[in-house]
């Protein structure tokens, strides 16, 4: 008798089991709007796909300006495939504002390079420059192949914010990558964050930043602070002022999302 009733309370929660699946369609999970555009991706993925804006592709630096005075255009100096550091010209930052985008970018430490912690081929990428000098979101460069500092100033950093998963840096004198997704902070009307900054960040094609948030600013002494921008941020480049020979970029460009 009880195997009777386990055998009717069995088939007929089969029955309805079988009666929903016959409501729901496979269809019902099928979308076919809105389509993708297509992206024809690079032989490597260091290769620039089709919808890129090209920040640098070894010519000039007609896509960047001084960040002190912006009438003035970038005087770094450019030579085979490559632009360097000129010392003493300071920052430099793109003529054009970004928002939420994908970079590529590489960069070389001289192979020669001397001087140790911060001083060892000290740069940074600023993922949005938020005025003149070093403000706004740095992304750590230096040479960390066999150099300790802090290291929340490491390369692969946000500077003095996340510490990278791992060290993913390359020898002196070899080119390394950079990959940024970044999202800009967005803030209300009276100044005060809406949403936080996040990014994440493949070193040499390793992951090292997994979608942090950031705390605000980049500051080189105290607490990260946010500041209100609107309509987006340049890409900016630190000229450190190391006595050391200055680094060099490559290959940079950009996909806004
Ligand atoms: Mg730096």
């Amino acid at each position: 008798m009880r195997k009777l009733f386990l055998l009717t309370v069995a088939l007929t929660g089969g029955f309805f089991m079988a009666n929903a699946q016959q409501t729901a369609k496979h269809e019902d999970t099928e979308f076919y709007e809105p389509v993708p555009p297509v992206v024809t991706p690079g032989k490597t993925n260091s290769e620039p796909p089709s919808d890129a804006i090209i920040l640098f592709n070894g010519n000039n630096l007609n896509q960047w300006v001084t960040t002190d005075d912006n009438s003035k255009p970038a005087q770094w100096t450019v030579s085979g495939d490559y632009f360097t550091v000129k010392k003493g010209t300071g920052n430099i930052e793109t003529k054009r504002k970004f928002k939420n985008y994908q970079l590529h970018m590489e960069w070389r430490i001289p192979a020669n390079i001397t001087g140790e912690g911060q001083a060892r081929g000290n740069s940074g990428l600023f993922l949005a420059s938020t005025g003149k000098g070093d403000s706004g979101y740095e992304l750590q460069i230096l040479d960390n192949y066999n150099n300790k500092t802090y290291v929340n100033g490491q390369a692969g950093s946000i500077y003095k914010q996340f510490i990278p998963l791992v060290n993913a840096n390359k020898k002196p004198g070899e080119w390394q990558s950079y990959d940024v997704i970044w999202q800009e902070p967005t803030f209300n009307s009276d100044g005060t964050v809406n949403t936080p900054a996040t990014v994440t960040v493949l070193f040499n094609g390793v992951l090292v930043q997994n979608h942090v948030t950031l705390k605000g600013e980049t500051l080189y002494v105290g607490q990260p602070k946010y500041k209100a921008y609107s309509g987006g941020a340049p890409i900016k480049l630190q000229a450190h002022g190391d006595k050391s020979e200055p680094d060099s970029f490559r290959n940079i460009w950009i996909r806004d999302l």
